[in-house]
């Protein structure tokens, strides 16, 4: 491994100078009023991330899995009834993290390349009339399968069984990478990380809760102390955090707020899209396919690459780490094995994407895989050349 390539795994993503050195602090009093201006803007940044004005934003100490924690002990008691569906390692975690917490999660089995599937939700909640499940869980994007799902479809599908359910919405790997608007969607519960679309070290939990999720965590009773967030609200009105706070993670998350925004949103989300359909254009001319079973389940985050059978994809894996200092994703659960991934998600550039997909070419064919070296970086070079450069050129 070497620290110069950049890495292809779907998170911790490649950290941007800038921000390696926003989290590099020397140590604050952090209760002076120095550490107000560096968490109220970073608040701030995350709201307009999230594209929420409605919502609450909270940042623990933890990861996003620390996030789905949040969410749930803050909202829900033992006993509560809970939709959710399984098709991925991920929507897979967040169930079983449901069932630990003695919640009843009536889980909709899904093969694992497929997405969230709204119109059965639909026919639950319309079957649902005593309104007994109180929480929709999806997960926006499923990192093991490079699945992304239609919230608004699911958002739709509440609304259409004129169903009161809360919607939480896992967007580790998709917030700040591709579209998410969480009061246009209604979502009430958005989850997500700080070493993925924020580029950021792992350490923060990045949570969003809804006015309607703040009136839940009044009747919620599961048990939550570290992540109760009224005790965080209440370190925030007074500056501050009911414990130590992570100083140098939230300066990072506030300069990465700032990048992301003078970017722009909608850009960051071309550039993802765009290097992703420049990965699939090599997966194409390799003739391979993707885990996500159509076009448009692809996730611009990351690609679930199905090698052929009774190949081990976890050689690819190793391969890539130990000849080319390079790290790629492996499958896991379902598809252990069967897949091997690509990230494409954070500070990432067309430039380092071709790098990534011609060390791929190079594995594949040290492997014995029939792959023409050239092929897959050629396709994307065209796809690249079309779209980036000619936008860029016409600004220059
Ligand atoms: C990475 C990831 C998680 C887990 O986040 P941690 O920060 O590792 O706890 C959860 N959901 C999705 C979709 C992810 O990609």
């Amino acid at each position: 491994m070497t620290s110069q390539n950049p890495v292809f795994i779907p998170g911790p993503t490649n950290i941007p100078e800038v921000l390696r050195k926003a989290v590099d602090m020397p140590t604050i009093d952090h209760r002076s009023p120095v550490f107000g201006k560096i968490l109220h803007p970073a608040l701030e940044g995350v709201k307009k991330v999230l594209k929420t004005t409605d919502g609450q934003v909270f940042v623990f100490p933890s990861t996003g899995t620390g996030g789905w924690e949040t969410a749930i002990t803050n909202t829900l008691s033992a006993g509560d009834k809970v939709l959710a569906t399984r098709n991925g390692m991920f929507s897979h975690r967040w169930i079983d993290m449901c069932q630990r917490h003695g919640l009843d999660v009536q889980v909709v089995a899904q093969e694992w390349g497929e997405g969230v599937p709204a119109d059965k939700f639909e026919e639950i909640l319309t079957a649902d009339r005593n309104h007994e499940i109180k929480v929709v869980l999806a997960t926006h994007n499923e990192t093991a399968t490079g699945v992304r799902s239609d919230i608004a479809a699911v958002r739709r599908a509440l609304n259409a069984a004129g169903h009161p359910a809360l919607l939480f919405v896992d967007g580790v790997s998709s917030i700040a990478c591709y579209d998410f608007r969480m009061d246009e969607w209604g979502v009430d519960i958005a989850v997500t990380g700080s070493q993925k679309g924020f580029m950021l070290p792992p350490g923060l939990a990045i949570v969003g809760f809804s006015p309607k999720a703040m009136a839940a965590v009044e009747t919620a009773k599961l048990p939550r102390t570290f992540f109760d967030i009224r005790d965080m609200a209440k370190g925030y009105a007074a500056n501050g955090f009911p414990y130590t706070p992570p100083v140098g993670l939230l300066n990072g998350l506030n300069v990465a707020c700032d990048m992301l925004l003078d970017e722009g949103l909608e850009n960051v989300f071309a550039r993802h899209h765009r290097i992703a359909e420049g990965v699939r254009k090599a997966v194409g001319a390799w003739g391979l396919s993707l885990c996500a079973v159509r076009p448009d389940l692809y996730s611009d985050s990351v690609s679930a690459i199905r090698v052929p059978e009774c190949f081990d994809a976890n050689k690819i894996v190793s391969h890539a780490l130990n000849n080319y200092g390079v790290a790629f994703g492996t499958g896991l659960g379902d598809v252990a094995g069967k897949v091997f991934r690509i990230g494409h998600l954070g500070s990432l550039t067309d430039v380092m994407a071709l790098s990534g997909i011609a060390t791929a070419e190079m594995v594949m064919a040290d492997l014995g895989l029939p792959i023409t070296l050239g092929s897959g970086v050629a396709a994307a070079q065209e796809h690249y050349r079309q779209s980036v450069a000619g936008a860029e050129r016409a600004a220059a």
